[in-house]
């Protein structure tokens, strides 16, 4: 997606050698066009999947995920953060550390919404280190249901989250690759 890698570089700011500030098109402002784009590429990139429920975690894979699931016309579920972890018996719970704000974080999803059944198609924001990937990943796999794959928007290649879910087996798709940060510069791969 060109225009994406256009907007990343215009608007998206090195914070440090491992940070990268997206928040005029990601992380606090989204511009509806692009995010419709952004959905309807994964829709078209994992097509013929069967998918059944686009999942996310809150809060900016949201729109990223109802893009997705609009275009592929099947409901879309976020996974709730909650500070600690009170065991609900209703809910498929994970204990994810959150790379940006520094905490631990529970995130969970209600099992009403997931069955064996469910193919699948996960989607996020930024992949980093992959804790918030796996911690997802292990609530679909608690459900029993699929996952047909794993969209992400901004995949950041000098960290190892990405490499850790394509290990798992998961077929995990960036739309854009970063290749390092340095400063004022943004490289990303073709
Ligand atoms: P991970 O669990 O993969 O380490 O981090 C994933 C989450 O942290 C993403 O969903 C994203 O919101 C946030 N994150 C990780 N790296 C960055 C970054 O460089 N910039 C911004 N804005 N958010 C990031």
């Amino acid at each position: 997606m060109e225009k994406l890698k256009e907007r990343i570089r215009k608007e998206g700011i090195v914070q440090s050698n491992d940070v990268l500030k997206l928040d005029a098109i990601l992380n606090h402002q989204v511009d509806p066009e692009l995010i419709m784009e952004m959905g309807s590429e994964f829709a078209r990139r994992f097509h013929g999947e069967r998918i059944t429920k686009v999942v996310t975690i809150e809060s900016s894979g949201i729109p990223i995920a109802f893009a997705t699931a609009a275009v592929l016309k099947v409901p879309m579920v976020f996974a709730r953060r909650k500070r600690t972890l009170t065991t609900d018996e209703d809910c498929y719970c994970e204990r994810v550390p959150s790379f940006t704000k520094g905490i631990v974080t529970d995130i969970m999803v209600s099992r009403a919404l997931l069955s064996p059944n469910d193919r699948v198609l996960l989607i996020d924001d930024i992949i980093a280190n992959g804790d918030a990937a796996r911690g997802i990943v292990r609530i679909i796999e608690q459900s029993g249901a699929e996952i047909v794959g794993f969209g992400v928007v901004v995949e950041k290649a000098f960290q190892q989250g990405a490499e850790t879910i394509r290990a798992m087996g998961i077929r995990l798709d960036a739309l854009v690759t970063i290749l390092r940060l340095e400063p004022g510069n943004i490289v990303m791969a073709d």
